[in-house]
């Protein structure tokens, strides 16, 4: 996004580009010696990945911070474990990267638009899910030839989505490969809809929400998610005391959960969504 239209955004503030809240910080917790809990407590200090780019879900501000739903939850994750909002280091982490960049331990978790899923899980454990979105499509507000994915070839459209997605790998049923244009984040996908270059963007339904909010409607929703992503909370493959830590968390905190997508991804998808049940760690 350039500078410009994010200051327009905040100008009109539509933007979720401020600091966003401070859940209040568990200063009394005790952890067992030895995990990750105990580590990050006496740290005092945790990284994690998110997005940078995506609207209400994690999008850096002016202030160089990122907010929405995803940071948000991964403020309340932080202040349970006795840490507070401006000692999280949000780390930039585009879909690609999420599980590298856990292995090698350079951030402590990501909240980032993750869906969790049977390949992923090799790699590395999902606390959650949190949320559960869909695949979805995004067009141009005049466009009406694209209603669906199964309208994509006789539209001979060019579909643009992200490296490591979900989505990516998704489209390749409905799209010949030729097709398919991948960059490295969506914000990417939303310029070159903008100037043309593709005839939409595939994503899942609240990422495309977000960037739809910011296009000052040009763009629209085509409304029919083809797919589940539930989201998951991404930690080292096997840290199943933190995994479940993390799903504690949520489930104690449906206040804090629900006041977090209301001042985020609320903004566009007003139907605040229950907690869903969350998974086994393993
Ligand atoms: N939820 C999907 C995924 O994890 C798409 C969104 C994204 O790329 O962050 O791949």
């Amino acid at each position: 996004m350039t500078a410009a239209l994010a200051l327009s955004m905040t100008a009109c503030g539509k933007s979720d580009t401020g600091t966003g809240s401070n859940p209040p910080v568990e200063t009394a917790a005790k952890f067992e010696a030895g995990t990750t809990m105990e580590k990050l407590q006496k740290a005092g200090a945790v990284k994690v990945g998110t997005k940078f780019d995506q609207p209400l879900f994690g999008l850096k501000g002016l202030d160089g911070k990122p907010a929405g739903f995803d940071v948000e939850i991964a403020k309340l994750i932080a202040s349970k474990l006795g840490i507070s909002a401006d000692k999280i280091e949000f780390v930039e982490t585009p879909s690609k990267v999420r599980e590298e960049v856990i292995e090698q331990g350079k951030v402590d978790f990501v909240v980032a638009t993750y869906t969790i899923n049977e390949p992923r899980k090799q790699r590395i454990s999902f606390a959650g899910p949190y949320y559960e979105a869909g695949q979805d499509l995004m067009v141009k507000k005049d466009d009406s030839a694209i209603t669906g994915p199964d309208s994509l070839k006789a539209a001979n459209a060019k579909v643009c989505s992200v490296t490591g997605s979900t989505p990516a790998e998704k489209i390749k049923t409905y799209v010949d490969a030729a097709n398919i244009v991948l960059f490295d984040v969506y914000s990417k996908c939303a310029d070159a809809l903008r100037t043309g270059q593709v005839q939409a963007v595939t994503t899942d339904n609240v990422i495309l929400l977000g960037l739809i909010d910011a296009s000052k409607g040009e763009f629209k929703l085509v409304g029919k998610p083809f797919t589940k992503e539930p989201y998951g909370i991404g930690v080292k493959k096997g840290d199943v005391k933190f995994c479940e830590f993390i799903n504690k968390t949520l489930n104690d905190n449906a206040a804090a959960y629900e006041k977090a997508w209301k001042d985020t991804a609320g903004k566009v998808s007003p139907d605040t969504p229950k907690l869903p049940t969350t998974a086994a760690c393993s």
